[in-house]
């Protein structure tokens, strides 16, 4: 429709939009001329409200009703009387067919006429997006359902994906935060089609933020739902996060699945977190031939995304500010002995922290199946261990580093997804300067011991992971047999940003780390993994300076 885009313009540009009803573009639109003359037009139905002026308020120049439109998915519409589609809610799909124009105030004033409706059909009944007041929460989400360049809408409902995030990503960041991080969808936006694609992010960011409205701001964040129709578009990751500085950041982030640990995960990077990576070492805790591997932690939200979250790891949850200092206790000098609750329970002592004389932070915490990893018990696919682990806090991308508390020998790395410490057996980190030893497990918790040795005068503060004239110690334990669920694959992502590993199905895939050759600064960040087996998807990481090759455990 000629004036279509106009009227589009208008809205955009100059109305407050209407209550709860935000600029909707809807399915597929489409515009097909009927052979009487009439127009068919298929969208979603979209009232805003036209401001007035305080001064036309006072000259009586006010609007009496919103306006009305028909606004299909390219951005186009097409206005209507706001009587003739009285009874559709808004937001639902529609199609109308149209015929000449009418008169009202609205076009007197310069809008584009409404259409006279000869006919309406509601295709689809409008599923509103449960949004909640901006100052109701301390993260504020915007969402958008985006076809970008070469893909249509999927089936996804822009209602599921704002309820998994007002549910399960909400639910789960309000709780490991104490509260200090609310998440909420404020503004929600139905499927639009973008002129940008993926291989440009940054441009896809900037045309959805510019069509829906969403500026940018501390805690604000905008959450794109990109349509995974066709599923190997050019450029487009798994997710792609923008990594922030802290949880008061924003950020903006994309997803191409409808699953709250993704979305969690991505949120996470706003927040300025990396990844929750694995440290595998030669038949060694930490000494020795040694390699990261990216997402290797399957506990954690930053780790390996699937339809679980587990509790968020201590020395994530730090690096957020946001571990109670009740939570946990700090090893002194000579011998500290603690019980820690199990981290799920959200209650009681439950991470037990290790500074190294370099400042290192190791963690240890105790996960067993209770409160949110109560999975480990219902569906532990992984066969991970329930026990004690071992943490070692580092910088971006890998933000937290699950050490393997029983290691096995470099050939074994790929099978071994079990890294608890075994009880009674020394494991000793730092250099040699902490020695940890797990006393006893019971259910109600854990007993550790750590003997911190102050590293020899003549060394000065060796680097955790390069420190020499360490045994192996519990290295020599066999590791458990391998877990023939997991099956790897090999994600590409940005140097400085880490995204979710895809729930794609892998072919296995050799893990051989690569690290970036130049990082990307923080802040600017982003993650682009593969959605399709071995996939490195390039596109999306065109304008990075490095990228790495990681290895993604997931079921086969
Ligand atoms: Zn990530």
């Amino acid at each position: 429709m000629p004036g279509g885009m106009h009227a589009s313009r208008v809205l955009t540009r100059s109305l407050a939009l209407a209550g709860a009803v935000v600029a909707l573009c809807a399915g597929p639109a489409a515009v097909a001329h009927a052979e009487d003359g009439a127009t068919t037009v298929v969208g979603e139905l979209v009232q805003a409200w036209p401001e007035t002026s305080l001064e036309g308020q006072h000259a009586g120049e006010s609007h009496e009703e919103p306006l009305t439109f028909v606004e299909g998915a390219d951005g186009s519409s097409v206005r209507v009387p706001a009587g003739a589609v009285e009874g559709i809610d808004l937001g639902s799909t529609v199609e109308v067919t149209v015929g000449g124009s009418t008169e009202d105030d609205a076009a007197a004033d310069g809008y584009e006429p409404a259409l006279e409706v000869l006919d309406t059909q509601v295709l689809r009944a409008a599923r509103p997006a449960t949004t909640v007041p901006a100052g109701s929460v301390t993260n504020q989400v915007t969402v958008a359902m985006v076809a970008p360049l070469g893909g249509v809408p999927d089936g996804t409902a822009l209602a599921d994906v704002v309820d998994t995030v007002n549910d399960g990503v909400a639910g789960f960041w309000s709780e490991q935060t104490g509260g200090a991080v609310t998440v909420g969808v404020t503004a929600a936006h139905d499927w639009i089609t973008t002129a940008a694609g993926c291989a440009d992010p940054t441009a896809l960011w900037d045309e959805v933020a510019a069509r829906v409205g969403f500026v940018p701001g501390p805690g604000r964040h905008l959450l794109l739902y990109v349509s995974s129709e066709p599923r190997d578009l050019p450029g487009c990751s798994y997710a792609l996060g923008q990594v922030g500085a802290g949880v008061a950041s924003g950020g903006r982030l994309y997803v191409r699945d409808d699953l709250a640990s993704v979305i969690a995960h991505e949120l996470g990077h706003n927040f300025g977190l990396g990844h929750s990576s694995g440290l595998q070492c030669d038949a060694s805790v930490e000494d020795g031939t040694c390699r990261t591997a990216a997402y290797r932690d399957f506990y954690d939200v930053m780790g390996v995304s699937w339809d679980r979250i587990g509790t968020l790891t201590a020395a994530q949850a730090q690096r957020l500010g946001v571990l109670p200092a009740a939570a946990t206790q700090t090893a002194g000098a000579g011998t500290t002995t603690a019980t820690l609750a199990p981290v799920g329970s959200g209650t009681g002592t439950r991470a037990l922290r290790l500074t190294d004389a370099a400042g290192t932070d190791y963690w240890l915490e105790y996960r067993t199946a209770v409160g949110r990893d109560a999975w480990l018990a219902s569906d532990n696919r992984y066969r991970l261990d329930s026990g004690v682990l071992l943490h070692r806090a580092g910088a971006l991308p890998d933000t937290s580093l699950l050490l393997d508390g029983s290691p096995s020998a470099a050939g074994g790395w790929e099978d071994d997804l079990q890294t608890a410490l075994r009880p009674g057996v020394p494991v000793t980190v730092a250099g040699g300067e902490l020695t940890v030893t797990v006393d006893a497990v019971t259910p109600a918790g854990a007993t550790v011991t750590v003997v911190r040795t102050p590293p020899a005068a003549a060394v000065p503060a060796p680097a955790p992971a390069a420190a020499p004239a360490v045994l192996p110690g519990a290295g020599t334990t066999p590791a458990p047999a391998p877990a023939p669920a997991a099956a790897p694959s090999v994600p590409a992502e940005a140097a400085a940003v880490a995204p979710v590993p895809a729930a794609a199905d892998p072919a296995p895939v050799a893990a051989a780390p690569v690290e970036a050759a130049a990082p990307e600064p923080a802040g600017s960040g982003w993650t682009t993994p593969a959605l399709a087996a071995g996939g490195v998807v390039g596109a999306g990481g065109a304008a990075l300076a490095g990228r790495r090759v990681l290895p993604l455990l997931r079921r086969g």
